[in-house]
């Protein structure tokens, strides 16, 4: 799978991409991730790719110009349309499901907005789809096309361990992860639950169930309700 990020900020993206599990499984050729600086497709003498908004308000928005330059240079060098996502606070709150379904694509593009956003006409023009990561506001989508592409590699065949460590992590199934414990088995004098020290794996693998049943209705029963 491939993964192409249009911003304004490209360092900022790949020094958080080269890194740890995504970095080593770009390496190994697992996924691509790509980021294209905006800027560059800015037909402006002065490379300018934002101005005041219409009908007057506060800070800049990003131009249509620049962005569609930028998508144009990316559908050629693909030879294809990749899914285009902008990442927004107005977009559909990011799942795990719709990363599930997203990390089946053979290219996605996300493009960050950043100032006060961006012309909505070049939204209109070439966006197929908006993501938030959650209702708030940042200062770009920067952070926000990280997020989605860190979540999307982890759903890569090979990326993680297992198989098992992602199905059996929080939101993969509807449900909050059992906890966790290391070594050492008695730490500031509390002890690890004992049925985890008994070696006998269908006990285990019941408590973990309970216990993730028992989380998921604690701390966020609307899951539950939702998946009824
Ligand atoms: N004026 C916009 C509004 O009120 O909807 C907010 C613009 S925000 C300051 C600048 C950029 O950050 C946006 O264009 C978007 O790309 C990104 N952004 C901010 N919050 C986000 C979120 N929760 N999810 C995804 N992207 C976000």
């Amino acid at each position: 799978m491939r993964i192409d990020i249009l911003t304004l900020f490209p360092d900022m993206c790949e020094s958080v991409y080269t890194e740890s599990i995504v970095g080593r499984s770009i390496a190994k050729g697992l996924l691509e991730i790509h980021s294209h600086n905006i800027r560059d497709y800015s037909d402006n003498k002065h490379n300018n790719v934002d101005d005041t908004p219409y009908g007057g308000g506060m800070g800049m928005i990003m131009q249509a110009q620049p962005i569609y330059g930028c998508f144009k240079a990316l559908c050629e060098e693909l030879g294809a349309r990749p899914h285009l996502i902008y990442m927004s606070p107005q977009g559909k709150v990011l799942t795990q499901q719709r990363v599930k379904e997203l990390s089946k694509l053979p290219n996605i593009a996300l493009l960050c907005g950043h100032y006060e956003g961006v012309d909505e006409r070049v939204i209109e023009k070439i966006v197929d789809e908006e993501i938030s990561i959650g209702d708030y506001v940042l200062t770009g989508g920067e952070l926000p096309a990280l997020v989605l592409s860190d979540c999307i590699a982890r759903m890569i065949p090979g990326v993680l361990a297992s198989d098992e460590a992602m199905e059996n992590e929080s939101h993969y199934s509807g449900l909050l992860e059992y906890p966790q414990y290391t070594k050492p088995a008695v730490w500031k004098g509390m002890e690890v639950p004992e049925v985890l020290l008994s070696g006998h794996h269908a006990n285990i693998e019941k408590w973990r169930k309970e216990q993730s049943l028992k989380r998921t209705k604690e701390r966020r029963p609307d899951l539950l309700e939702n998946s009824e």
